[in-house]
């Protein structure tokens, strides 16, 4: 707990970004999260046209990274995306609430046992990993009376999920494993796409067409959205970009193909000046070696910046660097070097934005863009453009 940041409501001035509110909130909140869904739709058609002429699907697990599913799959659709990807059947069910009755939801994590009726009453299409599964959604099939569809994942050497060469051997001795399932995809997934110099790759690709060759004959899918930047020849029929989508960089080292989707920035709650030799922040990590100035705003761990991160925040174009601690629901800036009285209580500070990605800010924390997108809280005012 984080007793010093429990303040009363605030009564903030109006900032700039008000012109872009879409409802109330904003004045309240603490810190705000902008999502460009145009930009989304820019990523998608710059993956179709890489990929072209394989088909492009968008992964919209959990909630679309943290940018929310129902926005993204929708802002897609516009796009002419048909093709989506969850990781929890939960996920699935609710995106087929969004969405309506068209259009494909596949569900990666496959099928707990007992949760075949469910998935088949939503219209979902399970992404088979194993002959148990199997067994459950053929016998599913059976009880109706009726052909479901499925993807079937086989593990081409990332030992996560999806069927081994033995399994595939069994499906190719006995074909009746199948009977009443439909193969509507053949799948892998690359574990280092994002090293494109890593000989996994190719390995990969090719323990992958040895296995779908074996089975029924359907469209294949390998590709995330890095795997889309290895070429062709791993492009097969549907790519499966999530991060890509969401303004991350598939080609880390390179220059970023995508158009930035996001931008976080929290508020100024409070100034002031201190003398050297203060001690800064939870368990005085910091101590001011000549007199500073410093702001806290409103934004910390529980909102998903890391609490060991060493980063920075922007006021136009000054970096204002962290100091000490990041707390649970603020951080402690440097603002020293801004003009005597700056900032103004109720700014904006940009943590992600024009000057700062998701990937620069990932660096900062030791970790990359993918965990700080999911990790953004629910406590953010989010501004949809685009819409
Ligand atoms: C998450 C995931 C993807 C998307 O990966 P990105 O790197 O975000 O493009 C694709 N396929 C599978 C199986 C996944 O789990």
């Amino acid at each position: 707990m984080d007793p010093s940041s429990r303040s009363a409501p605030s009564q903030l001035a109006p900032v700039s970004v008000a012109a872009t509110e879409g409802g109330s909130g904003l004045v309240e909140a603490g810190a705000v999260l902008t999502i460009d869904l145009a930009a989304i739709r820019a990523n998608y058609r710059e993956l179709s046209r890489t990929a072209a002429p394989a088909a492009v699907a968008a992964v919209v697990k959990a909630d679309a990274y943290g940018l929310g599913a129902a926005k993204v799959a929708s802002a897609l659709i516009k796009e002419g995306c048909r093709t989506f990807f969850v990781a929890h059947l939960m996920e699935g069910v609710s995106l087929r609430g969004a969405i309506g009755p068209r259009g494909d939801i596949f569900v990666l994590n496959g099928l707990n046992p007992g949760a075949e009726r469910a998935c088949s009453e939503a219209g979902l299409i399970p992404v088979v990993n194993s002959l148990e599964q199997l067994a459950g959604w053929r016998n599913h099939a059976s009880r109706l009376g009726k052909t479901l569809p499925a993807a079937l994942q086989v593990d081409s050497g990332m030992s996560r999920l999806g069927m081994q060469p033995q399994d595939v051997a069994r499906i190719q001795a006995d074909p009746d494993l199948l009977k009443g399932v439909e193969t509507r995809l053949v799948m892998s997934h690359l574990a280092c796409a994002d090293e494109p110099a890593s000989p996994a790759n190719e390995r990969q690709r090719q323990r992958f067409e040895a296995l779908r060759a074996i089975l029924p004959a359907a469209p294949a899918s390998l590709a995330n959205s890095s795997g889309i930047y290895l070429g062709p020849a791993f492009q097969h029929d549907l790519a499966r970009p999530g991060a890509a989508l969401y303004g991350i960089n598939p080609t880390p080292g390179r220059i970023n193909p995508m158009r930035p989707v996001v931008s976080v920035a929290a508020r100024v709650i409070q100034t002031r000046s201190i003398e050297a030799g203060e001690g800064i922040g939870y368990g005085h990590s910091a101590v001011a070696a000549s007199p500073m100035r410093l702001a806290t705003i409103a934004i910390g761990y529980a909102d998903g910046w890391h609490r060991r991160a060493a980063a920075r925040g922007f006021l136009g174009d000054v970096p204002l660097p962290f100091i000490g601690r990041v707390s649970m629901d603020s951080i402690i800036l440097d603002v020293s070097a801004l003009p005597e009285g700056a900032p103004a209580r109720g700014e904006l500070v940009e943590l992600i934005g024009r000057h700062q990605s998701v990937d620069d800010v990932a660096g900062h924390a030791g970790t990359i863009g993918y965990e700080v997108l999911t990790g953004l809280g629910n406590r953010f005012h989010r501004i949809y453009l685009g819409e």
